[in-house]
């Protein structure tokens, strides 16, 4: 490999931060990274592979923080996208392709009558709380403590820039925690419209947290008895544990659905999903979009389901990211380093135990593996897809050799 270098890099976000505020906004900034350390822009990507302006090549275990799926630039997602882009795209009504793509995602979700498409996963976290408030003539939303689910006003983390008053009607809930929802619900279930929740517990900057056991199925009874709607966002999951929304791994159904992300391979889409009883809600609320309908994605999308199929991309997805996780594992202890493997196998993140919270070994170790050719998030968690191959993996394993032995050095093996 060629010495790496951050130089283009660096003059790029120089002049970018002349004319863009922050030079990269939000999660992009070179501030969620190790500063300093990692390329600040990508030119090329192939596969599962990356490439920096500088030249340096990385095996890419972000996967653009989840929309790659099925490999950058996959030769049939993008021959369906190019072909439909060439009919049309943006038009003054749809073209037949969203109809396609609804039957197609019906037909592979258990409980799903119907689908609407955006853009965005905000656009549909937020969609979803309309539909809720709709159905059910209720203005209470339950959300978990923390939980990211876009940018909007009722659930911003960071909540500047929004009022208070926007987050008024929504009620928090600690994770796996059935106990307090019980005690929600009988305080306020008559007015719960709807309760919120991501299929495992995937904040940044902590281990991911499987649900207890019964507890999603627990969410499930308690909505079902206070008639209030189950969402499940699935905007970060979809497609990497199930086919037909991620809690059917546990035979959950949700009443509406939330894709984004890997739905469409990384272009611009995101869907959300329900049954009969919410259908008239989806008609009557008035929410849409310029480019809502665009026809392009949708092609990418319905190719990007077909690959996943065909590839058997979900068990393969987690075989790989199993062999990632339990690589990982054996290098760490052999470096001398306690390490915790969190999350779904093709969703995994790694944390340092002597870290305890700091991350100031996983931030040496992020920018270590990347110095040797591999591209992960220190904080955020990572993700492997149908295009990492078993000697993709191998190569990131003997490059995560060389991290590991730099991070043990830096801030020495566990006592
Ligand atoms: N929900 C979840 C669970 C997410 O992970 C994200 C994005 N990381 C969103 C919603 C928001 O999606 P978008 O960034 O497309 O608005």
């Amino acid at each position: 490999m060629k010495n790496f270098s951050l130089k283009q890099s660096r003059q790029l976000f120089e002049r970018a931060k002349a004319v863009i505020p922050a030079g990269i906004y939000g999660h992009q900034n070179p501030g969620f990274f190790v500063e300093g350390e990692f390329p600040t822009f990508l030119s090329k990507a192939q596969g599962c592979r990356v490439e920096d302006p500088d030249g340096n090549r990385y095996i890419d275990l972000l996967c653009a923080f989840g929309p790659m799926v099925v490999g950058y630039r996959n030769e049939m997602v993008e021959a369906a996208a190019m072909a439909q882009a060439a009919a049309t795209d943006v038009g003054n009504l749809p073209a037949p392709v969203m109809v396609e793509l609804a039957e197609k995602l019906v037909a592979i979700t258990p409980g799903a009558d119907w689908a609407v498409f955006a853009k965005t996963g905000s656009d549909v976290t937020s969609w979803s709380l309309a539909i809720a408030r709709e159905t059910t003539g209720r203005d209470l939303i339950v959300m978990v403590d923390g939980a990211y689910h876009g940018v909007h006003g009722w659930c911003n983390l960071r909540h500047r820039g929004f009022p208070a008053a926007e987050r008024a009607l929504v009620l928090n809930l600690p994770w796996n925690d059935l106990d307090a929802a019980r005690k929600l619900f009988v305080a306020d279930g008559h007015r719960i419209a709807g309760l919120i929740t991501t299929p495992f517990r995937h904040e940044a900057g902590a281990d991911s947290v499987m649900p207890a056991e019964g507890y999603l199925q627990g969410l499930r009874q308690l909505c079902s008895e206070s008639g209030s709607l189950l969402i499940v966002d699935d905007v970060r999951a979809g497609f990497r544990m199930h086919m037909g929304g991620s809690t059917q791994t546990l035979g959950v159904t949700p009443d509406l659905l939330l894709y984004a992300k890997a739905l469409s391979n990384g272009r611009a889409l995101s869907a959300m999903l329900g049954a009969n009883r919410t259908r008239k809600a989806v008609e009557d609320v008035f929410v849409t979009g310029t480019t809502f309908t665009q026809a392009e994605p949708m092609a990418a999308a319905l190719a990007t389901l077909q690959q996943l199929e065909s590839l058997d991309a979900i068990a393969f997805m987690e075989r790989i990211g199993r062999r990632l996780c339990d690589g990982l594992q054996q290098r760490a202890t052999a470096a001398g380093l306690a390490v915790t493997l969190s999350g779904p196998a093709a969703i995994p993140f790694m944390t340092f135990a002597a870290d305890q919270g700091s991350f100031v070994r996983s931030r040496s170790f992020a920018a270590a593996w990347a110095r040797a050719g591999v591209f992960v998030h220190p904080y955020h968690n990572w993700f492997v897809s149908a295009a990492h191959q078993d000697q993709d993996i191998d190569e990131a394993l003997a490059a995560a050799e060389q991290a590991f032995a730099a991070t043990a050095l830096a801030h020495g093996p566990d006592q």
